[in-house]
């Protein structure tokens, strides 16, 4: 390395991993830190603060120009949507070898759910409820995006979200404050791991806050909601990301009281600084800062000081802070010392990653040939994928299917290579993913013949399905008219033994922009599927999804219902292993199913109301909180997903009837596979407090054990509560625990109704 921080650095010694935590006035980050910064110029400076895109890969619209020319010139702090090590390694070159004080560049991705081995779509990821396989996604994707030069990852997304017309409900880990903030736990952790060797990257946690409550489901829409509610239902996650040490976090387009997030010091500064000492740094997100003025909150120069006072580090794309700061300074708008100060963050987080000791520490190209997309890394994510499906039907054995006969694959996602990764896959290259057909082929070997028509359109309307194939993702649509598709497919059907129906959404029929109001599959796929049901064959839907759909029609009708989201690269191969039973579906919906879109929002810890309905069989009761229209209940809870095999739960047992703030109460509970196959249950454990100062939700989950249990066996299962479970935010938003009476439930879902009582006592 022939750069002269080189030798500062030696000077102040090199152990990047241990100081990293440390960032008081004397440690050697903070020395290292302070003397570059003495070293820059006020442009300097403000560079350091931009983050605009190479443009390689579209995920917005802007675009900077003359990238190269703004590095060499120090105005800019890092580059996103880049690919490949070697041009990320040219880039670099030019950082610290053109510019004046030689800074290194961060690189930024959304490696949201895997790089170019995919993983499935993260809220198919939360369905598997295990918290050690998802952090393993995250290392996996750490090692291959660094082995392509990537130090910086926008991931993971824990935005809350209990409404499916929101697209991007996909890319969360669904409705559940509890579960979310484990997962966004396991993510972070598998990312950064230490961040001592070059096979992890830093994590930013997104979006800050509250994205995944926008009015009326639709991107990008206004927020509002009580504090109450943001600190005991939406907060979580990102505090929880905060407390295993997430290096950045990123705010969010929507407003939170009538600020947009961009701009919010209450949010920035006090909830995210004071309150939980976050000590990374905040970039914006796309456009975020320009976003603004459209927000209504002043022109350029006047939202990029509002930023930069509400404690944002990094713009991306605007190039508001490079523009207009310098300005902002001079007419005392905004000052040296906070400017200074979003520096140092910036530079922390260099120093963090080992760049100043090695700039070219990512830019390994023997890597980038022998770290992506492996055997092993693909191995692993077949594996994983199949743990994320949910069996949400299964009447008359239907499945595991036989490896015999002769086989009907139809559908528009049966042989459609291009939506197995599903959306936010950037980096994956769609002609890797495994397609169904070829998946069950390759599973069933010879012993079964296995035949496929297309059946139909993903929708009728071309102009839709466009829309819904944007995002890098290639349209294949078939010229022939419905009735020429839908024909082929029955004369095969008619041949089968049985019919495995590839239906639902696109890949981009879900995540950013790409927000429904209505929510069944496309007409065109369902009356293909009541077509397929007449020939009397049995079917087996596969259903292919970003988000919960209504399937009423599809509940009533059809013996078998796998969901399996978009589950990656591997998916082919995944979804055969599970339809044969090389694998028993274990995932449990982590986002309530709703009947109708006028149910929603929905979610299962809802409030009590004060006129709840007294009965659950979906009987009307006048002067209640019910509709005329529809039933209260959703179609399948949050939690809810079956086996091949049949649990049992029984003999629910607390350790005391009451505890007091120091005591540790165990709750077991027995659980016997009854069926003929050995399977893995997710055994849930949730609590009401049944009388609060704030009103408290009809249950909401406090602990959750997956457990293998071979075929006529029996465990006992056991969780541990204590006051610090029992806690929630107060009318005054402080975190306490109240005394009182308090039910618990276990279960195999969130509607479980094996339940005990006890008391908390002071
Ligand atoms: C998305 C972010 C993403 C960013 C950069 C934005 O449009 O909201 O989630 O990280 O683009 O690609």
């Amino acid at each position: 390395m022939k750069i002269k921080f080189a030798i500062l650095f030696a000077i102040v010694s090199m152990n990047a991993a241990a100081q990293k935590k440390k960032n008081t006035a004397h440690s050697e980050k903070y020395i290292f830190v302070s003397a570059l910064i003495e070293k820059m110029t006020l442009d300097e400076k403000i560079g350091q603060l931009n983050l605009p895109t190479s443009g390689d890969i579209t995920t917005g619209q802007a675009n900077s120009s003359d990238v190269a020319k703004k590095i060499e010139e120090g105005k800019v702090g890092g580059l996103f949507n880049i690919k490949s090590v070697q041009k990320i390694k040219e880039v670099q070159k030019v950082a610290v070898e053109k510019s004046r004080l030689k800074i290194p560049l961060l690189f930024g991705m959304d490696v949201i759910h895997g790089y170019e081995t995919t993983f499935p779509i993260p809220l198919g990821l939360s369905c598997t409820w295990d918290m050690d396989l998802i952090k393993r996604s995250a290392q996996i994707a750490a090692k291959e995006a660094s082995a392509d030069g990537i130090n910086w990852t926008f991931s993971p997304m824990v935005d809350i979200a209990r409404d499916p017309r929101w697209g991007r409900i996909s890319e969360g880990s669904g409705e559940d404050p509890y579960l979310g903030s484990q997962i966004a736990k396991a993510m972070v952790t598998g990312y950064q791991g230490n961040l001592t060797g070059n096979h992890t990257i830093l994590s930013c946690v997104k979006h800050f806050a509250l994205y995944g409550a926008p009015e009326a489901g639709r991107d990008y829409n206004t927020v509002d909601m009580s504090r109450n509610r943001m600190y005991n239902e939406y907060f979580p996650p990102y505090k929880a990301a905060i407390d295993v040490g997430v290096a950045s976090v990123m705010a969010s387009f929507n407003e939170i009281d009538g600020i947009p997030a961009t701009g919010n010091k209450w949010l920035m500064t006090n909830v995210l600084r004071k309150q939980w000492g976050f000590e990374g740094f905040v970039i914006t997100d796309y456009t975020g800062i320009s976003e603004m003025i459209d927000h209504g909150m002043g022109d350029l120069q006047q939202v990029s000081a509002l930023a930069l006072n509400a404690g944002i580090e990094m713009d991306m794309v605007s190039e508001g802070f490079l523009t207009t700061l310098k300005k902002s300074l001079a007419e005392d708008k905004v000052s040296l010392q906070q400017i200074d100060n979003a520096v140092r963050l910036i530079l922390n987080a260099k120093y963090d990653l080992g760049l100043f000791q090695d700039p070219y520490k990512y830019c390994d190209e023997s890597r980038s040939k022998s770290e992506i997309f492996t055997k092993a890394h693909r191995d692993e994510a077949r594996k994983i994928a199949a743990q994320s499906f949910v069996l949400l039907k299964n009447t008359k054995q239907t499945l595991p299917l036989k490896k015999s006969g002769t086989i009907a694959v139809i559908g528009p996602l049966a042989d459609a290579k291009e939506n197995m990764a599903g959306t936010w896959s950037v980096a994956t290259k769609q002609e890797n993913a495994i397609a169904l057909v070829a998946g069950i082929k390759e599973v069933v070997g010879g012993s079964a013949k296995v035949m496929y028509a297309k059946g139909s359109n993903l929708d009728d309307d071309p102009a839709y399905e466009e829309r819904a194939t944007m995002f890098g993702k290639t349209l294949h649509r078939d010229k022939r008219t419905k009735e020429e598709l839908r024909n082929e497919a029955l004369t095969i059907a008619k041949r089968a033994d049985v019919i495995i129906a590839a239906l639902g959404e696109s890949a981009e029929m879900s995540g950013e922009s790409s927000s429904r109001t209505k929510l069944e599959i496309p007409k065109v796929q369902q009356e293909l599927l009541q077509e397929l049901l007449k020939t009397g064959k049995p079917v087996v839907l596969v259903l292919f999804n970003g988000r919960p759909l209504i399937l009423n029609q599809e509940n009533e009708t059809v013996p078998a219902i796998l969901d399996v989201w978009f589950p990656g690269t591997e998916a082919g191969y995944a979804i055969a292993d599970v339809l044969f039973g090389n694998e028993n579906p274990s995932g449990k919906l982590t986002t309530t199913f709703p009947r109708s879109v006028g149910q929603i929002p929905i979610y299962y810890s809802h409030k009590n109301t004060g006129r709840p309905l007294a009965n659950k069989n979906g009987v009307f009761e006048k002067f209640r909180s019910n509709y005329l229209d529809e039933r209260n209940e959703p179609l399948f809870p949050f939690g809810y997903g079956l086996s091949y095999t049949t649990f049992e739960y029984s003999n629910i047992k607390l350790s005391a009837a009451k505890i007091n703030a120091k005591e540790t109460l165990k709750v077991s509970i027995e659980i016997a596979n009854t069926g003929n196959f050995d399977g893995k249950e997710v055994v849930q454990l949730y609590i009401r407090d049944l009388v609060g100062s704030v009103t408290r939700p009809v249950r909401e989950l406090k602990g959750f054990q997956k457990i293998n249990i071979a075929k006529g066996e029996k465990q006992t299962v056991t969780f541990e509560i204590t006051a610090e479970d029992l806690k929630f935010y107060n009318s005054e938003l402080q975190f306490i625990a109240e005394p009182g009476a308090f039910e618990i439930f276990v279960g195999s879902n969130s509607n479980t109704d094996i339940k005990a009582k006890f008391e908390l006592v002071n």
